[in-house]
């Protein structure tokens, strides 16, 4: 429990409302913890009620998507869009297709993405969407049927001023261009409604890139700040093979890493020479196939089943890119006895609170997820700046922004921290400091009497 009456007081309140949400108390609890010295130091706070309004979203839309598979059978799943605040921009968060999604899942996701998207310096409020619906297996016809009847319903909700989705866990370029045609089709507007889109109609350049890149930039300054070290020489563990776990691997080369292992949600495959990055494209994004194909394609790799053995291979900084909670306290400290020496979160919430407390009592560097994973929601906004000009910048420009936005990110956090008595923490440094910001914003817009 904390030590001040207000945060205990609405901890219980949102542990009474959602006693069935585990993912999202986690992550209330995380956000509160790291408020301790900020509200006791700012008596504003809990004079205008500013925690009890940022735990409550503003909006939660539930509905049914119903579709044919391509036998005429029909289908049902359920839709979410989750309207968490709107205090300093249109709401603004992906959606995600996978079988685990529920209200838990989208709460705690939405609840995160206030405070990266207020990291960023970028005007974006927080929101987060998806279904329960499982695009594996499925035919190219099944996913566009899906996609259209979920934007039947979304339509209603979101638009460029209000609400602007984009990918995140089975929502990748196909996806939101179905989503983006039907949104066009009912609504008759060509507007930014939705990000991750194509070039051809209105994407940015250096989005697809932009979460695994920006995690890395990340990295590289918390190793430069905090260890005077870099990714030079060292061996990288990237959980996932998805969006971010593909373009993280790439930076992470670039700036002189070996990445050794990557996973799917059914293994992982262990290649010491250095995964080849090209077999694993072709594998995941051209053919949608699994990540165990890569060892009959590389000459020497190892594939092991089961995903969370990932964290027994032997490296110096792992970045896990795959999905929440997914490095628990034994492999937190079976990384630590392998001498890691930095962690970056490329996925949302994948360490468990005591994985993190197992970083952080051993020293080991930690980026936590809302700073070092908000390059993809930054380029996101970058791109709805570009659809408002009706103009595009060359790949060079939005990496540059990109870099400096994650830069600035990192120095934000540590400084907040610092100021707070928290030196080192992140975790702590980016709640504040992604929190401040949203806070003055409340406050000064007031509350409707
Ligand atoms: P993708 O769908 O492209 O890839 C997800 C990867 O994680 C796949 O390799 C998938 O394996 C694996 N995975 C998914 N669920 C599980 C699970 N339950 N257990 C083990 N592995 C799993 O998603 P992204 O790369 O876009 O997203 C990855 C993470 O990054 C998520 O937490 C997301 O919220 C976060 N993120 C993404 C951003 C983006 O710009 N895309 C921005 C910020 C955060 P399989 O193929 O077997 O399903």
């Amino acid at each position: 429990m904390f030590k001040s009456e207000y945060l205990n007081r609405v901890y219980a309140q949102v542990e009474a409302r959602s006693a069935n949400e585990p993912e999202f108390l986690q992550a209330v609890y995380e956000v509160l913890e790291s408020l301790e010295p900020v509200v006791e130091a700012n008596p504003k706070i809990e004079a205008n009620g500013i925690l009890e309004r940022l735990v409550e979203p503003e909006r939660q839309i539930f509905f049914r998507v119903p579709w044919v598979d391509d036998n005429g059978k029909v289908h049902v799943n359920r839709g979410f869009r989750v309207q968490f605040n709107s205090a300093i921009g249109p709401y603004k968060g992906g959606i995600r297709l996978h079988p685990s999604v529920n209200a838990s899942v989208i709460k705690f996701l939405g609840f995160e993405q206030i405070f990266k998207n207020s990291l960023t310096s970028l005007p974006i409020g927080g929101g987060k969407g998806g279904s329960d619906f499982d695009p594996k297996g499925k035919s190219d016809l099944e996913i566009m049927r899906f996609c259209q009847s979920f934007m039947t319903e979304l339509c209603k909700h979101i638009g460029a001023d209000t609400d602007v989705p984009a990918g995140d866990i089975g929502t990748g370029a196909r996806e939101i261009g179905y989503m983006y045609g039907q949104y066009k089709r009912l609504r008759n507007e060509f507007t930014g409604v939705l990000t991750g889109k194509g070039l051809s109609y209105g994407g940015s350049l250096a989005r697809t890139e932009a979460t695994g890149y920006g995690l890395c930039y990340f990295v590289e300054e918390m190793l430069k700040c905090m260890k005077n070290d870099s990714f030079k020489g060292k061996t990288v563990v990237i959980s996932g093979s998805g969006n971010v776990a593909i373009y993280a691997n790439q930076k992470a080369t670039e700036l002189g890493g070996k990445v050794v292992a990557m996973s799917d949600s059914n293994g992982y495959i262990v290649d010491n020479n250095g995964i080849d990055l090209a077999v694993v494209k072709q594998i995941k994004e051209v053919e949608r196939g699994r990540i165990k194909e890569y060892v009959n394609r590389v000459k020497g790799a190892e594939y092991h089943e089961g995903c969370a053995g990932i964290w027994t291979v032997k490296c110096d900084i792992a970045l896990p890119c795959a999905t929440q909670n997914e490095i628990n306290e034994e492999s937190a400290k079976t990384l630590v006895k392998n001498g890691v020496i930095a962690v970056g979160e490329g996925a949302n919430m994948p360490s468990t609170p005591e994985a993190v407390a197992t970083f952080q009592n051993a020293g080991v560097l930690f980026a936590p997820a809302k700073a070092a994973n908000a390059g993809g929601v930054a380029t996101s906004a970058l791109e709805m700046s570009q659809n408002s000009m009706r103009y595009s910048w060359t790949f060079e420009e939005v990496d540059a922004k990109l870099k400096n936005i994650m830069i600035n990110i990192f120095h934000n956090a540590y400084n907040a921290a610092e100021k707070y008595g928290q030196k080192g923490n992140l975790v702590a440094g980016a709640n504040i400091a992604g929190f401040e910001k949203v806070a003055d914003a409340m406050i000064a817009q007031g509350i409707a009497y």
